[in-house]
């Protein structure tokens, strides 16, 4: 064995040989130590094996983990229901009866289990509502075969290995699989070479690679797997946290931005006009970005803050920074009505500034386009507003020194980094209405600085928030119109624009027509939708504004950014549609003053559930059920509750894991191990280990390192090309 290495092929263990090589390549495993990285993907623990009466006692006791049980096969038999089949196999243990199912791969199950054998399940166990014990499509093995001889030993964690339909039953088994790993751990298993340094390994309290790689095929104990998993977590998170830090230190360090003077003339005679003083928070946050400026680094910050927290004259006051350095700053919104609405905002703020405004949308005349492009190509300190249109090849900036992107959430990095190409480094910040959990914040983001502005401008009341089931439409109707009464104008919102015979969901046309006949006949009404172009939607918005609608029906087009002060009540039709980010946001468009304002959540009777009967368990429901329950969730989270931050957190965890990351737009690897609703300790304990290695060594030459640059290069190759480095 001596002089074989690590990174020799796989045939040359024992139990491979060219045959089952040429299998394992199939799946990527061509040397042993990819096959030592082949993880299992979970193990069976013999030291939780129970017996059918006690499985059915910790069920009554609210047991809710999976068990392993081993019983003989009584009896089998598929059971047709209309279209659908159900395999059924009958076992007992000495103390019981129990039943396995299965609904999909029925033939392949069928032939896998022989009356009066002997087989091990695993499984979540459920009770059944005839009081049978039942597992649904367990993982099971044959126990009377060679492969469980090993089994049968107590005490054992025994791994299970998923293997990938290409090589499934083609001469590799769960047992031949099984032996030809413990044969490669065994022989090779502490030959791997460590892959974090040393000091980050201590100071974490983590395992070597070695030890790790041991024990997560082969644990001698639950504690050990525990260790194992926890060193691969932190591995993971400390390679994203890595590739983060290089992309946000050798921007930094690499190119140098602009060094911008804070000489406030400009901004000082912007602030003598303004009608409010600033609040401590934008104070704070404007200290940061001046900082920021004035380094000769490129900024890369993230603005955080509650909808209505004033991020825009924040960022206002940032480009008036940069036009008194003489530099074109750009403003982007995610939506025309948004970026035309900063652009009569910060038109009108400016007037008297002597600093030129424009504005470029999609839908813009050829000839005006036309002229504002030229502005752009020309005008130095202008201060230009728009949409995705930016990104557009001829669009081409004169000296661009300022990218602000508003509501961030609807932009990938991918677009970000074209925008800025566009430029030679400019500052960058990034402004996000939809507070991120903290989690997210250190991973998706985490290459950004960041500001948080938690308390809102003025003597803002909280918004009062109520969920009602559709028949109290008539009395919201009322009270919408007795308080028109006192100046009050609403936001009705629809979730579609037409009634469809597919969704039996509320239209805002069809509901326009109907609530103009009647409840609404004598205020004015006004609709609008994405269906419309920007100028009739930027019509409506104005009349809205002028107060010509007390009432404003809409779609989700009112969702993001848009800042009437007098509508202080929103109405919400079928809010059980929507998601929790996109309910505070469209709560977000009321409270802009010192009124008291309302949020009124309209759902089926169904989705109105007191919050005391809601929890987080969906274990044992149906995915409707678990739908169901969700929505029921996030609106009762929106009655109790009117921070952004709190409500993302209890978003994260209504999400599964799979949908947060978002990775093709983010540009970071997938993770694996880890999940980001949990592992927020060493989640942090990665970031500050791989954050204050680079900082201080960012091209990491320290040999010390060498383990790093190698893994990074081995394995994050295709990660690192938004990172800048070599
Ligand atoms: P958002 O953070 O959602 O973008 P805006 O910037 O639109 O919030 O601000 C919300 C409203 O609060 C606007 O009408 C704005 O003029 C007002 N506002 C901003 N800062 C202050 C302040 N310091 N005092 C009073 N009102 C403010
Ligand atoms: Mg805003």
């Amino acid at each position: 064995m001596s002089q074989i290495k690590i990174t020799d092929s796989v045939k040359y263990i024992k139990s491979v040989g060219p045959k089952r090589a040429e299998l394992f390549e199939k799946i990527g495993i061509r040397s042993i130590k990819d096959l030592l990285f082949f993880l299992p993907t979970r193990h069976l623990d013999r030291s939780t094996t129970l017996t059918a009466d006690k499985v059915i006692d910790h069920l009554i006791n609210g047991y809710e983990g999976e068990v392993t049980i081993i019983g003989r096969v009584v009896d089998s038999e598929i059971i047709r229901y209309g279209k659908k089949q159900i395999f059924k196999v009958q076992m007992r243990d000495s103390t019981g009866f129990f039943e396995c199912v299965w609904f999909q791969g029925i033939k392949f199950f069928k032939g896998r289990f022989q009356e009066n054998e002997e087989y091990a399940i695993a499984a979540k166990p459920v009770l059944t509502k005839y009081g049978n014990l039942q597992f649904s499509h367990p993982d099971f093995d044959k126990l009377d075969s060679e492969e469980f001889s090993d089994f049968n030993n107590t005490g054992k964690i025994i791994p299970f290995y998923k293997l990938p339909k290409e090589v499934k039953g083609k001469n590799l088994g769960d047992y031949s699989l099984r032996k030809i790993i413990s044969n490669a751990v065994e022989n090779f298993g502490n030959q791997l070479k460590e892959t974090l340094p040393e000091e980050i390994i201590k100071s974490n309290d983590l395992g070597g690679i070695n030890e790790t790689i041991q024990s997560i095929h082969f644990p001698n104990s639950l504690e050990q797997l525990g260790d194992a998993k926890k060193r691969f977590k932190f591995e993971e998170l400390f390679y994203l946290e890595a590739l983060l830090a290089l992309r946000k230190f050798n921007i930094k360090g690499n190119i140098p931005g602009y060094s911008f003077k804070v000489k406030s003339r400009l901004v000082h005679n912007f602030l003598e006009k303004l009608p409010f003083e600033l609040t401590q928070a934008q104070l704070n946050v404007l200290h940061d970005i001046r900082l920021d400026m004035e380094s000769n680094s490129p900024m890369n910050r993230m603005l955080q803050g509650d909808v209505g927290s004033g991020k825009t004259i924040v960022a206002l006051i940032s480009m008036l920074i940069t036009a008194d350095n003489g530099y074109q700053s750009v403003i982007m919104a995610p939506t025309e009505i948004l970026a035309n609405q900063h652009y009569k905002t910060i038109s009108s703020l400016l007037a008297g500034l002597n600093i030129n405004v424009y504005l470029l949308l999609g839908g813009q005349k050829k000839s005006e386009r036309k002229e504002i492009l030229e502005k752009i190509n020309s005008d130095e300190k202008s201060i230009i507003i728009g949409t995705h249109a930016l990104f557009e090849d001829e669009v081409i900036f004169r000296k661009l020194g300022l990218v602000v992107i508003d509501e961030q959430h609807r932009f990938g990095v991918a677009q970000r980094s074209r925008l800025i190409d566009k430029s030679h480094s400019p500052d960058i910040l990034i402004m996000t209405a939809t507070p991120i959990p903290r989690t997210l914040t250190m991973t998706v983001y985490g290459d950004l600085d960041l500001s948080i502005i938690k308390e809102r401008p003025g003597n803002r009341l909280p918004i009062k928030t109520y969920l009602r089931g559709e028949k109290k439409l008539p009395d919201i109707y009322k009270f919408i119109c007795d308080k028109n009464k006192e100046g009050y104008q609403a936001y009705i919102v629809y979730p579609l624009v037409e009634d469809s015979d597919k969704l039996d969901l509320k239209s805002a046309e069809t509901h326009f027509a109907e609530l103009k006949e009647t409840y609404f006949s004598d205020i004015s009404l006004g609709i609008v939708h994405g269906k419309m172009s920007w100028k009739e939607k930027e019509e409506v918005m104005k009349g809205f504004s002028d107060k010509k609608f007390d009432v404003l029906i809409s779609t989700t087009v009112i969702e993001v950014g848009i800042d009437i002060p007098d509508a202080n009540i929103m109405v919400i039709n079928d809010a059980s549609r929507f998601g929790l980010s996109q309910l505070h946001q469209l709560r977000g468009r009321v409270g802009r003053s010192d009124k008291q304002a309302y949020c009124i959540l309209v759902a089926e009777d169904k989705f109105v559930v007191s919050s005391n009967k809601l929890n987080f368990n969906f274990e044992y429901l149906s995915n409707a059920q678990i739908e169901k329950f969700k929505a029921a969730i996030r609106l009762s989270s929106m009655v109790k509750c009117n921070s952004g931050f709190d409500l993302s957190e209890i978003d994260l965890k209504l999400r599964g894991p799979g949908n947060i990351f978002g990775t093709e737009q983010s540009g970071l690897p997938n993770l694996q191990f880890s999940d980001l609703r949990e592992d927020t300790e060493i989640l942090l304990n990665a970031k500050n280990s791989a954050f204050s290695i680079i900082e201080n060594d960012p091209t990491l030459i320290n040999p010390a390192y060498n383990c790093i640059k190698r893994k990074l290069k081995e394995v994050y190759s295709e990660n690192l090309k938004f990172s800048q480095i070599a």
